[in-house]
């Protein structure tokens, strides 16, 4: 029975890691600047807590430098958007990340176009999204960018592809396929009102599956050789009692039938912090060019 390649997200992403840490010094060295990542956390959800931290450490992991900047759960919007303000005019901040979820007295869309384009490492602001849009260059949001360098650790030209992106969120699903489009394949977007969503799947040269839905797309779904980027990640329960991490798609199932398959956890996951830390090194190279 053939087996699919097991996509390695830990590994490309520490190599991506490497690079930005050389660029980081690079940067440094010759023009004196350090590149400076605010992160900003509003409450104390204990899933954004962690995620907080996680970047933290990497971006100080590869010599960058990270400010952190904690609200209350009650703060008013008019005070995070003058923290905002604040860190769009200093020098030392090239990248700024408003942790989501916001609390609810928060509208996530005053914050996001309250970002300076160029510092909006996240890749969620307006100009950005117009600019990956129409081809430009931009700030991609991170985890589909990550996706992509995934797909193409196992064949580094897309061009030609029928692509099946699964989710058509903002942060994940809709750059993705933009991305794709850039990448020249023939994308299709499925989502909750797609009709016979297994049939689309079948299609797809690439799948990349963004739901939320704990291992949704099975093994029959994919069409032989297929490479599958699954970004979904939830904790279900597991055989022995103790919970699991699985991805929207049955990887047991999958790495029969695909050509390569990436896992859940240690596929996307890694890779959207990477991405992170590439973009606001890009950000400061810029901030130095203007
Ligand atoms: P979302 O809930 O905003 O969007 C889910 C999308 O799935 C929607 O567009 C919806 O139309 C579609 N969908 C829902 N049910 C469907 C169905 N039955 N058939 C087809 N499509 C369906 O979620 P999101 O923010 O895009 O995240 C998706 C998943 O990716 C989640 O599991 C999330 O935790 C994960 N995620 C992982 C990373 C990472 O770094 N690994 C980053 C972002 C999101």
């Amino acid at each position: 029975m053939p087996r699919a390649l097991i996509i390695n997200g830990k590994t490309i992403a520490e190599a991506l890691r490497q690079e930005v840490a050389t660029g980081a010094a690079d940067l440094r060295r010759t023009r004196g600047i350090v590149p400076g990542l605010a992160v900003v956390l509003v409450g104390e959800d204990p899933a954004s807590q962690v995620y907080v931290r996680t970047k933290v450490k990497a971006t100080r992991d590869v010599g960058m430098v990270s400010f952190e900047h904690k609200l209350p759960a009650d703060a008013p919007e008019a005070g995070l958007l003058t923290l905002i303000a604040e860190l769009n005019a200093r020098q030392d901040v090239h990248g700024i990340l408003v942790q989501l979820p916001l609390p609810s007295q928060i509208d996530t869309r005053h914050v996001i176009e309250a970002l300076d384009p160029t510092k909006d490492v996240d890749g969620f602001h307006p100009i950005n999204i117009g600019r990956l849009a129409s081809g430009a260059h931009a700030l991609a949001p991170c985890t589909p960018a990550g996706c992509v360098i995934l797909a193409k650790s196992v064949r580094s030209d897309l061009a030609g592809l029928e692509a099946v992106v699964i989710g058509r969120s903002n942060i994940v699903g809709k750059p993705m396929a933009q991305l794709l489009l850039n990448e020249n394949c023939t994308v299709t977007v499925a989502h909750s009102r797609t009709r016979d969503l297994p049939a689309v799947v079948r299609r797809a040269d690439l799948v990349v599956a963004a739901v939320g839905r704990a291992e949704m797309v099975r093994g029959d779904w994919i069409k032989a050789g297929a490479t599958v980027i699954d970004v979904g990640i939830q904790r279900v329960p597991g055989p022995d009692g103790r919970s699991r991490l699985v991805g929207d798609v049955a990887f047991a199932e999958a790495i029969k039938v695909a050509g390569a398959v990436t896992p859940v956890p240690g596929g996307v996951g890694p890779m959207t912090v990477a991405c992170l830390l590439k973009n606001t090194l890009e950000a400061a190279k810029a901030g130095a060019k203007a």
